[in-house]
């Protein structure tokens, strides 16, 4: 199975898998349910938060341009940027113009397409030659970098701190000049130099810039280090504040949340986190993230169930397969197996779920062909199998289950008909509870009835 496709209900690796019905699985009124905003869930927040509040700036056609894999065409990008403005985010950063020809035309065409809901943006140096060719290609901003750190300073663009604030006065008063947004954000900013990020944050919010933009380009920050950064920041600035965090520890998601804790508006993304390196803070992953902090917020304004489609339109230009433990669209993402889960699962989703497949259009499964199922997801089954069968006859089949599974998982099929094959006989008076051997001998016969005389197992129509 192409796991870039939306996967077949009773196909491949899913087959042992139970789709459970959204609408019917809670059973109580008792406790919360998905998407309350109160209940089995509350974060903690303070009067700087912004986590029901914030807004995504996309860049998986800029950022995710620099992943090993990619080589967007126009066709490409147009239905990557077609695709996130349905998705609803805030903006698109695009490619520098003036990294190529080809860059400045693409940027120029994606202008042209006039999407709904997604302000267009570009990505450039702190540079007067950059912002001339950036503002004639249509963007609604620019977005304006250069490093600060002393590691950038000494080894890459080798100037200091006041011709940084020099160039960034004049090309940040350029921009403004004709119209359009301009952030201004330091590049390595968690290895710069405190009070020269404050001083030149301090310098262009005066003159006007839309937002700050902090980044942490090799990925070294944690959470607290962030917390704390933007907070002090947030003391410093009117403007709004964007934040770019790369994943090359693993806190990418979780800076993200720290940062809008802390006050910071606006937050870089790309898809499925394609970047430099292992790439930036996922929309999937910020998506769930805040879905969980504050719903009601991210399912008005984001049209969730096209999530799947996004990736996986993006996973197949890049040639990579969506990782089976994504955020929210991974195969066992919400895929329950442990036989306790089962049970509760199917009396109220949420006991093991903080988040509601159905909100993105996805499928719960129950997996039930293995030696940890229980009696509870057996009989799900069974009903929807519409087979009437006693809570002690299916605890019986459900202990052939497990005594089978014991020597090799089985599929939807086999459990299936061990289920069909139990209640027929039961239904003939052929069958008691507690007479293994008799089953044994009844699944005997069955398997030998169904193969066919070149030797294969019958195939039977699914029933699902
Ligand atoms: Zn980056």
């Amino acid at each position: 199975m192409c796991p870039h496709e939306p996967a077949p209900e009773t196909n491949g690796a899913d087959a042992e898998m139970i789709p459970v019905d959204l609408g019917a699985a809670v059973k109580t009124n008792d406790g919360p349910k998905h998407g309350e905003k109160k209940g089995f869930y509350s974060r903690p927040s303070d009067f700087l938060s912004n986590t029901s509040n914030w807004k995504i700036i996309e860049s998986t056609l800029r950022e995710g341009e620099q992943f090993a894999n990619a080589f967007f065409d126009l066709e490409t990008k147009i239905k990557i940027a077609k695709a996130l403005d349905e998705f609803g985010v805030d903006y698109i950063e695009l490619t520098s113009p003036a990294a190529s020809p080809e860059s400045r035309a693409h940027c120029e065409a994606i202008c042209k397409l006039g999407l709904k809901r997604s302000k267009i943006l570009t990505h450039i140096r702190c540079h007067m030659d950059d912002a001339r060719i950036a503002v004639e290609t249509g963007v609604d901003g620019v977005d304006v970098v250069i490093g600060t750190s002393s590691f950038l300073r000494d080894h890459s663009h080798g100037k200091d701190m006041a011709w940084i604030t020099k160039t960034a006065i004049e090309v940040i008063e350029f921009v403004k000049s004709k119209g359009i947004e301009i952030r201004f954000s330091s590049e390595d900013s968690f290895r710069s130099e405190l009070v020269d990020l404050l001083s030149i944050y301090r310098t262009v919010d005066k003159i006007g810039v839309n937002r700050v933009g902090v980044a942490d380009t090799v990925g070294c920050a944690d959470p607290r280090q962030v917390y704390e950064l933007v907070r002090t920041l947030r003391g410093v600035v009117s403007c709004d504040i964007e934040c770019h965090f790369h994943n090359d520890t693993g806190c990418a998601i979780a800076n993200a949340y720290a940062a809008l804790e802390a006050g910071a508006t606006h937050i870089d993304t790309s898809v499925l986190g394609i970047g430099e390196r292992n790439g930036i803070t996922p929309l999937g992953g910020l998506i769930a993230r805040m879905m969980v902090a504050d719903p009601e917020f991210v399912k008005g304004k984001y049209n969730l169930p096209m999530l799947r489609e996004v990736e996986n339109l993006v996973a197949e230009a890049v040639e990579i397969q969506v990782p089976f433990n994504n955020y929210i669209t991974g195969f066992c993402a919400f895929t329950h197996k442990a036989g306790i889960h089962a049970k509760a699962i199917l009396a109220n989703p949420a006991t093991y779920e903080i988040l509601n497949p159905a909100d993105f259009g996805m499928t719960r499964y129950v997996s039930i062909g293995h030696r940890l199922t229980g009696w509870n997801a057996v009989k799900s089954r069974v009903e929807q199998l519409n087979l009437v069968l006693n809570d002690d006859q299916i605890k019986d089949a459900t202990a052939k289950i497990k005594e089978l599974a014991d020597v090799r998982t089985q599929t939807m099929e086999d459990v299936d008909q061990i289920l069909r094959v139990y209640h027929t006989a039961v239904m003939e008076g052929k069958l008691k509870v507690g007479q293994p051997e008799v089953l044994d001998r009844l699944l005997e016969e069955h398997a030998s009835r169904d193969v066919s005389p070149n030797g294969s197992a019958a195939k039977r129509p699914r029933t699902e």
